[in-house]
């Protein structure tokens, strides 16, 4: 059937995998959990680790790799990422960690910003984001007639991001942490400077005001990613977004909340090109 298929395996900042499914392209973006949980977590969502065809990272913090090494070797998949964030693993450079990567290089594809890259039917763009690590990106995902953002781990989106994520039929954008509880929180004064920093993670407000930029009468369904145990509810999280967008308020899109330990799955129907959506 020619619709697009998304599954969440888990996110926050204790993991995160999402599965990706149009026809017979399956992609797999970020491989944040252990491999025996990436496996248990694929099993219960009924998709079978051979029918990955490429995994894309996101960025090199390790609630986006944890199972990345360990995922290569068992499955053979290719592996998509930049260069910088590859050679950091390495250790050719003198950036920052993750030192302890350990991929074949044989299966290892490179891409850049902007660049699109074809996996099956899926056309996936990687756009630049404001992050804490090296060469952070999110994605945008065109199969069918079906467009797919996927934005997490940014403290803020440039004007080029958020245009190219308008139009999406599916907008997955991070709504990490509510302000004050951050604030309120016992965590060091540091990490929460750098949490809520333009290169740290998007709060519930931000994320609701991106969403109402960037929402279209394209959209049917928005979910947000990558919530913060201590500090956020998926209450507070709706709230923001229902407060800014009527459309999400009234129904007319669908808002999930993706959780850490739960899988969530997501069905967008493809209607003819010249259906009135
Ligand atoms: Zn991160
Ligand atoms: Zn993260």
């Amino acid at each position: 059937m020619n619709s697009m298929t998304i599954t969440i395996l888990g996110s926050g900042s204790k993991g995160n995998a999402f599965v990706i499914q149009h026809e017979s392209s399956i992609i797999m973006i970020d491989a944040g959990f252990i491999l025996n949980d990436i496996l248990f977590r694929m099993k219960s969502a009924n998709i079978a680790i051979s029918s990955i065809q490429a995994l894309l990272i996101s960025h090199g913090h390790s609630d986006h790799i944890n199972g990345l090494s360990d995922l290569n070797r068992y499955a053979s998949i290719p592996v998509y990422m930049t260069e910088s964030l590859f050679l950091s693993s390495t250790g050719a450079t003198s950036a920052s960690p993750p030192a302890w990567l350990d991929l074949d290089k044989d299966r290892v594809i490179f891409f850049k910003e902007w660049n699109n890259i074809s996996i099956g039917s899926i056309a996936v763009t990687p756009i630049p984001v404001s992050h804490d690590s090296i060469s952070p990106v999110g994605f945008i995902m065109k199969a069918g007639n079906k467009k797919l953002s996927l934005v997490t781990d940014t403290g803020e989106i440039s004007r080029a991001g958020k245009d190219a994520m308008k139009d999406s039929n599916v907008i997955m954008l991070e709504s990490n942490h509510d302000n004050e509880m951050l604030w309120k929180s016992p965590r060091h004064f540091l990490l929460k400077k750098r949490i809520s920093s333009t290169t740290g993670h998007l709060n519930n407000e931000k994320s609701a005001e991106i969403l109402s930029e960037i929402i279209s009468p394209n959209t049917s369904d928005v979910v947000l990613l990558h919530l913060s145990q201590e500090c956020n509810t998926p209450e507070l999280a709706v709230k923001s977004v229902m407060d800014r967008n009527r459309s999400v308020k009234d129904g007319a899109i669908k808002l999930h909340v993706a959780r850490q330990n739960e899988i969530t799955r997501i069905h967008v129907k493809s209607t003819a090109a010249n259906e009135k959506e």
